[in-house]
């Protein structure tokens, strides 16, 4: 029997609460799939308390000054700098992202994010217009009220404090529903907000999407809905908003592409295409690189190279020094995953080039584990080679002609990111112009900054965020205002 070891709760009106109906969800650990904690199993009736208590505190918070929200923000980032490494352990044992490679990582940046935006408090500027000279005429940036967030499990903290942080910066209030799959972080989290925010300005729910997410999406008195996760339940949440009006961001799915040139130097290329395949975070990023196309001149030895580097990685663990790859997030996500590796073995079993569906026994069977996975030359039919499987499958495939590279890489209902592999500057920038994506990287696999305009192009999204361009679209709206002087 597996042991439990904490009864979490939901955050509403600064208080700690149960579901009303006092049902729970068991949060497992991938590693070991023993269960960690239960979290309450909120619905729509706790969705409306969260969403009243946020309503009474928005007249409140949207009249704080910039000084205070700025203070607010840099004390959730100490406290979060204070318990990084308890985080960074609780994210790694909910999610299976490895602490060394992956979790640590998360933890910081958590940190990073609330500092930053506690920087950006002062910049709610409008404009002046001349109109006459008897007339002032400016404009204002107003939040909307109370914002609803819905955040996926892959990189649950940071995904969470991106939308927190900007929310409350802008003087909205906010609910926010945290994964049912990996809900704890989030709520550590909420825990140190809750120690500096005034009673609702921020309410953490969790629950099931369809019961928990929803009511978010549908509540009329949600001004905002900020959703990040599949471009399926996004669609939805836009459909939802659409009933009242109301504004949507979305940072969805993506299929993205990895282009090698033939000049580049090999052995650096294979490890930045191993760290944009996401291969660390078990390919479980909606950023991951992963149709691969390399150049038909450096096809045999830079995949010799790729799979030479990938075969030194270390599968285990999440917890552990020593690894490097941990476990996919849970037995849905290890069927869906498997089910797509199948399906292209069946279909073409000579095109597997390493890894294939997990041990059935061993250490490894003990979680959620997979071994990095890589094709060749996939029939295009087959699903894994235009759908998101995330997980820790590579699909490579061989170019010759540039523009039908390029032609190859757009061909996908996503848009999210590209990566361009080329030691020459012209074609590297001439392909990085053509990709239809939203983040292009040329020469590096990854580094997303605070102040990127991030988001997608497509279907994988709407909005911009982490700039402060996207913060100000994503959570305020223009007034203009007409004084007659006269
Ligand atoms: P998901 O869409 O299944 O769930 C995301 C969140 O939405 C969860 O909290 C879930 O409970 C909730 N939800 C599910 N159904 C809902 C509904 N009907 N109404 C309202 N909420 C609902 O996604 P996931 O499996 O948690 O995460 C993986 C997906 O997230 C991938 O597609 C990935 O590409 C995407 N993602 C995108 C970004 C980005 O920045 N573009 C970042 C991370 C993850």
């Amino acid at each position: 029997m597996n042991r439990i070891v904490a009864a979490s709760q939901m955050l509403i009106d600064g208080t700690w609460v149960d579901a009303l109906d006092g049902e729970t969800i068991e949060v497992e650990n991938p590693g070991d799939k023993s269960i960690l904690a239960t979290v309450p199993r909120g619905r729509s009736v706790d969705v409306d308390r969260a969403v009243a208590a946020a309503k009474a505190a928005f007249p409140g918070w949207s009249r704080s000054t910039p000084a205070e929200r700025s203070r607010a923000l840099t004390a959730i980032a100490d406290q979060v700098e204070e318990r990084q490494e308890e985080l960074a352990r609780l994210i790694a044992s909910e999610t299976g992202n490895a602490l060394r490679t992956q979790s640590r990582g998360e933890a910081s940046r958590v940190a990073e994010i609330f500092r930053h935006l506690a920087g950006l408090c002062r910049e709610l500027k409008g404009v002046s217009s001349y109109v006459s000279a008897s007339t002032l005429d400016y404009t204002r940036r107003e939040p909307y009220g109370v914002v609803g967030a819905i955040v996926p499990w892959n990189s649950p903290v940071s995904l969470a404090a991106q939308k927190i942080a900007p929310a409350i910066c802008t003087g909205n209030t906010m609910v926010l529903k945290a994964s049912e799959v990996a809900p704890l972080g989030v709520l550590m989290l909420a825990e140190m907000c809750a120690r500096v925010l005034p009673a609702g300005v921020l309410n953490v729910v969790t629950g099931y999407g369809n019961e928990c997410g929803a009511p978010i999406a549908e509540h009329r008195d949600v001004r905002k809905v900020s959703f990040t996760g599949s471009t399926a339940v996004g669609r939805s949440i836009l459909i939802a908003a659409s009933q009242r009006i109301a504004s949507v961001s979305l940072e969805l799915g993506g299929k993205s592409a990895q282009i090698v040139f033939p000049d580049v130097d090999e052995d650096i290329v294979a490890e930045g295409v191993i760290s944009a395949m996401r291969f660390t975070r078990q390919g479980q990023s909606c950023t991951a690189g992963s149709r691969l196309f390399v150049h038909e001149d450096i096809a045999e030895t830079f995949l010799a190279r790729l799979i030479d580097r990938l075969k030194q990685l270390h599968v285990g663990d999440p917890l552990h020094e020593d690894t490097d790859m941990g476990a996919l997030v849970s037995k849905r996500q290890f069927d869906r995953v498997c089910a797509y590796v199948k399906g292209a073995l069946d279909r073409s079993p000579g095109s597997l080039l390493l890894g294939g569906l997990p041990p059935e026994d061993g250490p490894l069977s003990l979680g959620y584990f997979m071994e990095p996975t890589v094709f060749l030359n996939l029939p295009d039919d087959v699903p894994m080679t235009h759908e998101e499987v995330f997980g820790p499958v590579l699909s490579v495939s061989t170019w010759r002609d540039e523009e039908e590279v390029i032609a190859k890489a757009n061909d996908s209902e996503y848009g999210l990111a590209g990566y361009v592999w080329c030691k020459a500057g012209a074609p590297a920038l001439r392909v990085a112009h053509a990709l239809e994506a939203g983040w292009v990287l040329v020469n590096q696999g990854g580094g997303q900054a605070l102040g990127h305009a991030y988001g997608g192009m497509k279907q994988s999204g709407l909005g911009r965020e982490l700039s402060l361009e996207g913060m100000l679209e994503g959570y305020t709206e223009h007034k203009q205002v007409s004084v007659n002087l006269a």
